[in-house]
């Protein structure tokens, strides 16, 4: 079974979308989502173009603010500061990657984390290890939401995480575990992967190497993630991290790519925003 995050993703922003309908009149407006780009490298302005149309399907207030790749740390951090200041502002993301010279940790630490939609700040991030509340990564989060929607027990299986990225490997192994998979994570140091992989009930994939994940290193039956984004070095589109197609006769249910986990990964980005204008409200999380 090929499990579509785009329809996933299409059937859970038509239902925020009914809720944000209501918060004009409960709350006197709708959450208020600011996104910065800096640069213009390509990826980031596809990206950011997507997150402006999510946002507009789900009526949720999108703003985005683009500045030159010259900007000053500095400008920055203090555009942010502005940011967390701002009343109006529910949610607040940069693109990532930024531009050799500002160091993205300090601009990750610099937007408060009630408003930090991504959940990429250190207390957002300790949060989720220390099972507190906190804003869930959105592709980590996104992936949880695509398991259980194809109804796959994660409970006592074996799961295990290709990739220990502090935005995709990590915060997924640690939502398995509170699920209570048992968790082994996998990265370019593990000896005999393809062997570690044959042992996942579930098996996510997040390095970016096109195909890397062959038919031979799934077990029959696995439920497979392919969290990766490449482009196929021969035709030039969009793939994932598995050979997808020597695979879906193997797994009981698998990713595709594009249509998979990335449309996932916006849907949870509107839901952070919401979920932190409600707690802005007193509303629990
Ligand atoms: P990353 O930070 O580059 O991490 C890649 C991970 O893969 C690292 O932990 C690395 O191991 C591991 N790895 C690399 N080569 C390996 C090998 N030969 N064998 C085993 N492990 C290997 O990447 P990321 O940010 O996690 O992203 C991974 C992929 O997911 C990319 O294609 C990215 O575009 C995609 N992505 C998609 C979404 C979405 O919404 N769909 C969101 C985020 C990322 P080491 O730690 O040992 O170096």
């Amino acid at each position: 079974m090929v499990i579509s995050g785009k329809e996933l993703a299409a059937s859970l922003k038509r239902d925020m979308a009914a809720q944000v309908a209501t918060f004009e009149e409960k709350y006197g407006r709708v959450p208020h989502l600011t996104v910065v780009l800096v640069g213009d490298n390509p990826a980031s302005v596809s990206y950011v173009t997507g997150k402006s149309k999510a946002s507009a399907e789900v009526g949720i207030k999108n703003t985005t603010i683009r500045k030159d790749a010259s900007i000053s740390e500095e400008e920055l951090l203090q555009l942010i500061d502005n940011l967390n200041n701002d009343n109006s502002v529910d949610g607040i993301l940069i693109q990532l990657p930024l531009p050799a010279h500002i160091d993205e940790n300090k601009v990750i630490a610099a937007i408060n984390p009630a408003k930090d939609v991504d959940g990429f700040h250190p207390a957002n991030v300790a949060g989720l290890w220390l099972k507190q509340p906190c804003v869930l990564p959105c592709t980590p989060k996104g992936i949880i939401k695509l398991l259980k929607k194809a109804g796959v027990e994660i409970a006592g299986k074996n799961a295990v995480v290709i990739g220990r990225s502090n935005i995709v490997g990590l915060p997924v192994s640690k939502l398995l575990l509170n699920e209570n998979a048992t968790v082994t994570i996998a990265h370019s140091r593990t000896h005999n992967l393809a062997e570690v992989a044959r042992s996942a009930d579930i098996l996510v994939v997040a390095i970016g190497k096109p195909r890397f994940v062959t038919a031979d290193m799934v077990k029959e039956g696995a439920a497979v993630i392919d969290v990766g984004v490449n482009r196929d070095p021969e035709s030039g589109r969009l793939c994932g991290d598995t050979d997808f197609a020597a695979i879906e006769p193997k797994a009981s249910v698998i990713t595709p790519v594009p249509g998979g986990v990335g449309p996932m990964t916006i849907c949870c980005l509107m839901e952070n925003t919401i979920e932190c204008f409600l707690a802005q409200r007193g509303k629990i999380r």
